[in-house]
């Protein structure tokens, strides 16, 4: 069983990656922005709570995003790849104390590295297409800022922790999950 979390920015490939992770190990993918804009969709109270910041690519407040997904993973607590979330130091905190509470502590959190250039044209690319609400010009250099603001404090949290795992995140999308497998075997090794 595998239990990770993934961090990176908008764009590096966390829904493809995490979908393709939960199948090579067999757990759940959890995006927390899918949660999050589902709520959305069908009006739940959290829905109307976050509708706003989700348009202008903030973060939805710490509180409401973390009793989101500990509901959806008190149903998978064995094995997860939980995607976009943490995405601040507090998030973090509190899924360790969750994940330990519950004996079942993370394995690894797994940084994917893209540079920001090839994020933005990646994101552009997607925003041609997509139905996201959050998926528009005027808001993916604000998301890239948004992200750089959190992440210093959150890998390095990780990084003390001993269980952060650095990937490359460009290249091919399958080369990009080999290299994660085989870090990932690794730890699970240990
Ligand atoms: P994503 O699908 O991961 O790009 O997330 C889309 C949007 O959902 C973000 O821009 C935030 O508005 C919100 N969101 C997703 N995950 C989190 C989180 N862990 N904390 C706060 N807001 C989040």
């Amino acid at each position: 069983m595998l239990r990770a979390v993934l961090v990176a920015p908008p764009g590096a490939g966390k829904g493809t990656q995490g979908e393709r992770l939960a199948t090579v190990y067999g757990v759940v993918h959890i995006s927390a922005g899918e949660i999050l804009r589902l709520d959305v969709a069908r009006h739940t109270p959290t829905g109307l709570q976050v509708a706003a910041a989700l348009d202008r690519g903030e973060l939805v407040d710490d509180a409401i995003v973390t009793r989101a997904i500990f509901q959806r993973l008190g149903k998978a607590a064995e094995g997860f790849v939980l995607d976009g979330f943490p995405r601040t130091l507090a998030q973090a905190v509190a899924a360790d104390e969750w994940t330990v509470r519950a004996g079942l502590p993370l394995h690894a959190a797994i940084e994917l590295q893209v540079p920001r250039q090839e994020l933005v044209n990646r994101l552009t690319r997607r925003a041609a297409h997509s139905s996201r609400s959050d998926d528009t010009r005027e808001t993916i250099l604000h998301r890239l800022d948004v992200y750089d603001r959190d992440a210093h404090d959150l890998l390095g949290y990780y990084r003390r922790r001993g269980i952060l795992i650095t990937v490359d995140g460009t290249g091919p999308i399958d080369a990009v999950t080999e290299r994660i497998r085989l870090q990932l075997d690794q730890v699970l090794a240990r």
